[in-house]
């Protein structure tokens, strides 16, 4: 099967929908064309800033208008990171993702602070990937001369069916971000979760979206959804292996090149409906007991699963060039001070302000 440059709503609608056998075919084929299929990345994420969010997202446990039990925890230090980087490392992870729970990131000394982790990990030679909320282009600027490999900001679901998870954001302000970290050298990663009460053809939109990004990101998170108790989704329920297979194989064909990466909701999977995803294209998957808050399966556990399905571990830098961590005090970007001021869509703030305009 061939990639197609363009794709329209009801070709991947059929797609995602083909028989089982075709569609494994097909993604498999373009799978092994791109990628060494016996290869999977090992990646490992790490809570830096924990809980405490003020953001709405209704999947998620660290927003901190719900009721959940995670605890909020402030900034980790350099050390601590370095620390759970290394062990990450010598257990065959190849790639750090650091998350903080904020809405967007503001310049400042925790700011400056992140940078810091950026240059120490990108010097332990693994790919450094960040999470961290909206971004301006300057911000990105900085984070890439600080040697970060991978920006990570999730579209989540389709645009329409957006509004019906957040409200604090707008998938414009997404987009915004995402165009910022292409300004730079930084690699795109952006994905979505299912099981959130979305269509087929919601999940079809998002591919599509992110597919048609130029260029299209290089990597690509796929999560199932982890009903958390104390959050809006918390009746949700899980998603079946045959969705996870069916969204892994649809983002392969339509995204080809990208990292396809089976991310949160591998609890719920035995080992032969990841071995299915693993055929279907994904090639990495995210290793250690917690996935930023919620559970997933243990190094060793993963560890035996590459041994019986005869898989190694991808090598840190072999889709790209590790990037070069310009010192401090060579770099071109500074702290302007931004706040800048993003949308709150349809949300109660925005409501009380059109409210008092209209008096
Ligand atoms: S997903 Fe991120 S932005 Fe949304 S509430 Fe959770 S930590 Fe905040």
């Amino acid at each position: 099967m061939e990639t197609k440059p363009k794709w329209t709503q009801e070709e991947v609608v059929a797609l995602y929908n083909k028989p089982i056998m075709d569609l494994l075919y097909d993604a498999a084929s373009i799978h092994r064309k791109y990628h060494d299929p016996n290869k999977v990345q090992v990646s490992t994420l790490i809570s830096i800033k924990t809980g405490g969010c003020p953001e709405d997202c209704a999947y998620c446990p660290q927003a901190a208008r719900y009721h959940t039990n995670v605890k909020s925890e402030g900034l980790m230090s350099v050390e601590q990171v370095k620390e759970q980087a290394l062990a990450a490392k010598a257990g065959g992870s190849s790639r750090i993702c650091m998350g903080a729970a904020w809405r967007n990131v503001k310049d400042g000394p925790e700011f400056d602070h992140v940078l810091d982790m950026v240059r120490t990990l990108n010097r332990l030679d693994m790919e450094v990937c960040c999470t961290l909320g909206m971004l301006t282009e300057n911000q990105a600027q900085r984070l890439s001369e600080a040697g970060l490999y991978a920006y990570n900001h999730n579209l989540d679901s389709s645009a329409d069916y957006y509004k019906e998870i957040i409200s604090t954001r707008s998938y414009d302000d997404r987009l915004q971000t995402i165009e910022n970290v292409r300004k730079t050298n930084i690699t795109v990663c952006s994905g979505g979760i299912i099981g959130m009460g979305e269509s087929i053809d919601d999940r079809a939109a998002m591919l599509i979206t992110l597919a048609s990004l130029i260029p299209q990101p290089e990597s690509v998170p796929i999560n199932a959804l982890v009903p958390v108790s104390g959050t809006p989704m918390e009746v949700m329920e899980t998603v079946s292996i045959w969705e996870m297979v069916r969204m892994v194989a649809t983002a392969r064909i339509l995204l080809p090149t990208t990292q396809v990466r089976l991310s949160a909701g591998r609890t719920n999977m035995s080992t032969e409906g990841q071995a299915l995803c693993f055929f279907a294209g994904a090639n990495s998957i995210f290793s250690g007991d917690k996935l930023l808050t919620t559970p997933n399966p243990d190094v060793n556990e993963d560890m035996d699963m590459f041994q019986t399905l005869g898989l190694v571990p991808q090598q840190p830098f072999e889709k790209r060039n590790q990037p070069e961590t310009i010192a401090t005090e060579m770099a071109h970007y500074h702290d302007l001070g931004e706040r800048p001021k993003w949308s709150r869509p349809e949300h109660k703030i925005q409501r009380n302000i059109a409210k008092q305009q209209n008096k």
